[in-house]
């Protein structure tokens, strides 16, 4: 694992990316991370898009229901007007939706001095990249890529199953309308898995099914150690 900083870098912005499927944990580790932002009397701004109303219109929710209030917006580079001058950390949830514009808004608010943080789905309910996230990622200063559990077999999960037939790549749903799983039990074309949840069971029965911890005690985070340190 590699040496943990225990600096935030000075006289700069930066950009950091949290990427994952749904479930994985992106919301809880964006608010995580803006709450501590917090507790150091940073100021703080958070945008969503509103297209995303699962649970509310003016926060940002997790799964888990840890919540952060945060600004609904259409067009990421209504941010640029938003940001107050003496904003010093900028969140934003499901950056995924607001497209190419997203990572033209990220790089200028890091270039004004401002620490960036972004959660969004790296891959779409097909397992295809996820645009703009690849750009996001490769112009970060820090990613992090979370996983969730599968819950056909209980492995790391790195995808997210759509589990209606419904061809367009932005559905907005939670549980119900997607799963999350691994790479053997994805499906991109919507089938059932050709394993079924009981065989995979017995492959692993010391694997419990649906651990909400996002495959942590099987010591995959890969982003750790990698972010400033008292960033989370
Ligand atoms: P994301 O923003 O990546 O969709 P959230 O941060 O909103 O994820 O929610 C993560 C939480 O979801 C977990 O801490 C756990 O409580 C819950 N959860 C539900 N299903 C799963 C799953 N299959 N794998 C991991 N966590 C899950
Ligand atoms: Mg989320
Ligand atoms: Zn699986």
């Amino acid at each position: 694992m590699p040496a943990r900083m225990n600096v935030l870098p000075k006289n700069t912005g930066w950009i950091e990316v949290i990427c994952g499927p749904m479930f994985s944990g992106k919301t809880e580790e964006l608010i995580r991370r803006l709450k501590r932002a917090q507790i150091g009397q940073q100021r703080v701004q958070i945008f969503k898009p509103s297209i995303d109303r699962r649970y509310a219109e003016a926060q940002i929710v997790s799964h888990s229901e840890q919540k952060l209030d945060s600004i609904a917006i259409d067009r990421a580079e209504e941010i640029l007007a938003l940001v107050r001058p003496d904003t010093q950390v900028v969140g934003i949830d499901e950056v995924q939706f607001f497209g190419a514009e997203a990572v033209r808004v990220c790089e200028q608010l890091a270039n004004r001095g401002l620490r960036v943080i972004v959660a969004g789905l790296d891959q779409d309910y097909r397992g295809v990249p996820f645009d703009p996230m690849p750009h996001l990622l490769a112009v970060a200063e820090y990613i992090s890529k979370e996983l969730a559990v599968c819950v056909v077999c209980g492995n790391p999960a790195h995808r997210s199953q759509r589990l209606s037939p419904d061809d367009r790549r932005i559905l907005v749903g939670a549980r119900g309308a997607y799963e999350a799983r691994c790479r053997a039990c994805f499906r991109a074309d919507g089938d059932e898995p050709a394993q079924s949840k009981s065989e995979a069971e017995a492959a692993q029965p010391g694997l419990p099914l649906g651990e909400p911890d996002g495959g942590r005690r099987l010591g995959r985070r890969t982003g750790e150690g990698q972010g400033p340190e008292h960033s989370k």
